[in-house]
């Protein structure tokens, strides 16, 4: 780390991420580029999970005693600290699941199978993971629906256009990614979502990898569902949220039935409870959700315009970097239309190949489809490798990445 004199904001935050400070072999330290498949953790969450497992490790909702009160508020206080960082009306609109998977086969599965019938529509991209692909097709082979798919322009873009093109009477559903996860583009939801509703269809964001980067507010967007996970934001694996619309919310049947979901049950039937937990049955994820709480906590005392600025400035300069390597592809759109993500080609050297050299130096990225086949398929590649950054990342990590590029083509030349 920088000495005191030298000492700027960038180095203090870095400092509240153990991990960033290690060398992964001897003489190699790290350079983390991996964030849009997950990303590290400060002490603020590591503590809170921490305090949690030593303290209180209590079930909630169930004890009157006191661990298990402590437990309850702090994990109900996490729900309403989620909902206060998208912009949500009420913290029963936030139903805890595993994460963004779990999320949209959530709305798949229960808001889907009541009440899309044959012969509906639900319009998708190209952009998009398999986490909100997958789901669509098995709902669209038991109920006989259609997917369609709004194209994207050359540069991997998404236009409102594109998706109004492919929306007809039938749709009624639009599931978009707010940021794909592959090519860095954002996509401009707000008038998605105006003109789907105009048409009577809802939508359904997967904002995986928009939430992270604080783009997302469901009470200005107007989004009906949104799904996103924690470890992707700062804070554990295995929890993530899925908002919604009271009023689907509540139109909703539960997915999955067992303690907790249920107000009143005899050996016939069941009454459903309330929501949130109407969603959400068993022994829910307790540690993880406080500590996603502790991560909102972390995201919102920062400045979101300087994070932001500050990320920008980190794709523009791999932008610049990395396109003065000959031989490199940078895929997606230019750094105005995109989050801190660059997929690259490049040219004679497979992505794998391409990420085990740079892991030599110590820079982590991410090769293969990333799930997301059928885009790959659209981009005629069998594989890319791709660099993500996030608040913590330097303008170093993005010179060490273009470095060990450069060597690595080189190498295969
Ligand atoms: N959607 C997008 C755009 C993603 O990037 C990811 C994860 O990479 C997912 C969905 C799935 O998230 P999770 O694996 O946390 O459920």
């Amino acid at each position: 780390m920088a000495t005191a004199e030298r000492t700027t904001p960038l180095d203090l935050l870095r400092a509240d991420f153990p991990a960033l400070d290690q060398e992964i072999r001897p003489g190699v330290r790290l350079t983390y580029l991996d964030n849009a498949a997950t990303t590290l953790k400060p002490w603020p969450v590591i503590r809170a999970v921490q305090a949690f497992d030593a303290e209180y490790p209590a079930n909630v909702h169930r004890g009157i005693h006191a661990l298990s009160e402590r437990a309850t508020e702090a994990y109900e206080l996490a729900r309403a600290k989620v909902a206060r960082f998208i912009g949500a009306e009420d913290p029963e609109q936030v139903i805890w699941t595993r994460g963004t998977t779990e999320s949209i086969n959530l709305v798949a599965q229960s808001w889907g199978r009541a009440f899309l019938k044959e012969g509906d529509e639900v319009v998708l991209s190209d952009l998009e993971h398999h986490a909100n692909l997958v789901p669509w097709q098995m709902l669209a082979k038991e109920r006989g629906l259609t997917l369609r798919f709004a194209e994207i322009t050359e540069d991997g873009r998404l236009e409102p256009e594109a998706v109004e093109r492919v929306m007809t009477d039938r749709t009624r559903v639009v599931a978009i990614s707010a940021m794909s996860n592959v090519l860095g583009t954002v996509v401009p939801l707000e008038p998605i979502v105006a003109m789907a509703h105009e048409r009577g269809a809802i939508v359904v964001v997967d904002g995986a990898q928009g939430v992270p980067h604080r783009a997302i507010d469901v009470s200005a967007i107007g989004a009906d569902f949104l799904a996103f996970s924690g470890h992707k934001m700062c804070g554990p694996t295995g929890v993530g949220v899925l908002y919604g619309k009271r009023e689907h919310l509540e139109a909703m049947p539960p997915a999955w039935g067992g303690g907790s979901m249920v107000m009143r049950v005899t050996r016939e039937s069941s009454e459903w409870n309330d929501l949130p937990y109407k969603f959400e049955p068993g022994t829910p994820p307790i540690a993880q959700a406080i500590g996603l709480g502790a991560a909102v906590d972390y995201l919102s005392k920062l400045d979101s315009g300087a994070v932001a600025a500050h990320e920008r400035g980190l794709m523009e300069h791999a932008h610049r970097r990395l396109s003065a390597i000959e031989g490199v592809r940078i895929l997606g759109p230019s750094p105005e239309h995109k989050g801190g993500i660059v997929g690259m080609d490049v040219e004679g050297v497979h992505p794998h190949d391409l990420a085990q050299l740079l892991d030599r130096e110590g820079v982590a990225i991410r090769a293969g489809q990333h799930c997301a086949m059928p885009l790959h398929q659209k981009l005629g590649l069998a594989a890319s490798g791709r660099a993500s950054a996030y608040l913590y990342n330097t303008t170093e990590d993005v010179d060490r990445l273009a470095d060990a590029v450069d060597r690595a083509r080189h190498l295969f030349k």
